[in-house]
């Protein structure tokens, strides 16, 4: 048995049981209590009618008066109506019975323990539950006669609570039936209910080894439900689906970079080849192919530096910040890309700002932002058109604009372009991480990056940071 059901078993079920049982006993407790309350009830009720008769009874003496009693009483035993029901007698002071309303002295009082407990009760009453020798449990109560009436010392009532036993059983068949009915029900639906949730899980279960192993195709079937367990399927199958674009973007980015290694690769040797024929330093192809082995280096060097950030990515983006000025660093970056940017036919409009806007961010991230995000505003630009940089903030952000009139983001890809390995329809080389690192390095700065793009007409990267104050939260 699986352990959610032996967890609910041991905790929910052990709990429902005890408390039927402390009902069960609590009922059948309170019963019997009232059944026999009623009995004696029933008793008293009697020989308090009784004692009110006694009453009237007088004589011209007190010897008189107690005469008449005991003739009374005689009367009332044999009169008694309800013999059937109760067993009436009178006794001696010794407990001995004197006369009793079913005829036989024998079996009367067999059992002598009301007598002296009424003796000794200030009340002048006690009473015995116990079984006669014809094994049946009865109720006696003793009331010592509460006027002299000659040796007549006690009344005494019987009766037998074989009926009220037997009512007591039934009620307690019946509410035992009834326990039994509300375990079982609780077990039916507490096991179809664990069912529930336990049998789905078996399959997530199942679903997500296989998806460790690597079979990135299967899914959890959409059930209906909207709940806990509907929603966990859902994630494992988004997880899934990520997962599977992400392998399937790797297996892109490794091909692509490889087959972008070998181009520049097949380039240089070709030109080695070809300088090493040439035996004239001063020949035209000897300066022109070791000025193309240079420039293929410098592609190799590039594709090389993409690869470290591809691992970089992957272990995570390591940080060491400190207070910086965002208009110096941009300005930096800026320089660094102009020789491009002109040799590319575009124009960089960059107005730099005059007060400095501090950041808290590490150095060499920063500037692989800015040059990422320039590095496609140059790719994807036209010749003829302008790269603009802006420098916004609102006293919490900085905002940095890179604006460009290239070719645009085709609205179904602008949602992927920060996605590692992702390239758009219009992509020209890349491998498709430079955005992904940019995302990454922004998010661990605390900020943001938003991309908004028009097909054709033009693309604007946004990076948002928080603005440096030495006592900021930020800071660390
Ligand atoms: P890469 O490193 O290959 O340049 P990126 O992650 O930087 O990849 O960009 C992903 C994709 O986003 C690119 O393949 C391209 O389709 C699109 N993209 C990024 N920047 C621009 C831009 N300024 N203009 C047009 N398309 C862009």
């Amino acid at each position: 048995m699986n352990s959610i059901t032996k967890r609910w078993l041991r905790g929910s079920m052990a709990l429902t049981v005890l408390i039927l049982v402390l009902a069960e006993s609590l009922f059948l407790y309170a019963g019997r209590s009232s059944y026999y309350a009623a009995a004696r009830q029933a008793l008293l009720s009697r020989f308090s009618s009784i004692s009110g008769q006694l009453k009237m009874y007088s004589g011209s003496t007190v010897a008189a008066s107690a005469e008449n009693r005991n003739l009374a009483l005689h009367r009332m035993v044999e009169q008694f109506e309800d013999k059937d029901k109760i067993e009436f007698m009178l006794l001696d002071s010794e407990g001995q019975a004197l006369t009793t309303s079913s005829g036989s002295l024998q079996a009367a009082a067999d059992q002598e323990e009301d007598f002296w407990k009424a003796i000794d009760s200030p009340s002048g009453q006690g009473e015995s539950i116990y079984f006669t020798g014809e094994n049946e449990k009865v109720m006696a109560i003793t009331l010592l006669s509460p006027y002299p009436a000659g040796d007549v010392a006690a009344l005494r009532m019987v009766t037998s609570l074989t009926l009220v036993d037997e009512a007591l059983a039934q009620r307690a068949w019946v509410s035992l039936g009834v326990a039994f009915v509300v375990l079982g029900f609780s077990v039916y639906s507490g096991l179809y209910f664990i069912r529930s949730i336990v049998n789905p899980l078996h399959q997530v279960e199942r679903t997500a080894n296989q998806i460790a192993r690597g079979d990135l195709s299967v899914r959890l079937p959409r059930g209906g439900q909207k709940d806990e367990i509907g929603r966990l399927c859902e994630t494992i199958n988004r997880m899934a689906e990520e997962l599977a674009k992400t392998e399937k973007m790797k297996n892109e980015f490794l091909s692509s970079v490889s087959h972008e290694l070998r181009t520049p690769l097949t380039s240089i040797r070709g030109w080695v080849e070809t300088i090493a024929a040439l035996k004239d330093p001063r020949d035209e192809n000897y300066q022109k192919g070791l000025s193309i082995i240079a420039a293929e280096t410098d592609r190799l060097y590039g594709m090389v530096e993409e690869l470290l950030d591809f691992s970089r990515l992957q272990a995570g983006i390591r940080m060491e910040c400190q207070p910086l000025d965002l208009v110096a660093e941009l300005t930096d970056a800026a320089l660094f890309v102009e020789p491009r940017i002109q040799k590319a036919g575009l124009s960089l409009r960059y107005e730099e700002p005059e007060l400095p806007l501090p950041v808290w961010a590490d150095p060499k991230r920063l500037r692989q932002v800015f040059l990422n995000i320039l590095d496609n505003a140059i790719k994807y630009s036209k010749p003829g058109g302008a790269i603009t940089l802006e420098l916004l903030q609102d006293g919490e952000n900085v905002y940095v604009l890179f604006r460009d009139e290239g070719r645009g983001i085709d609205p179904e890809d602008l949602e992927n372009v920060k996605l590692k390995f992702f390239k758009g329809k219009n992509a020209v080389r890349g491998s498709g991480i430079g955005l992904a690192v940019v995302d990454e390095i922004v998010t661990a700065l605390n900020g943001s990056l938003d991309i908004d793009s028009r097909l054709g007409e033009g693309t604007t990267v946004k990076v948002v940071l928080p603005l440096y104050r030495p006592s900021a939260p930020g800071e660390k």
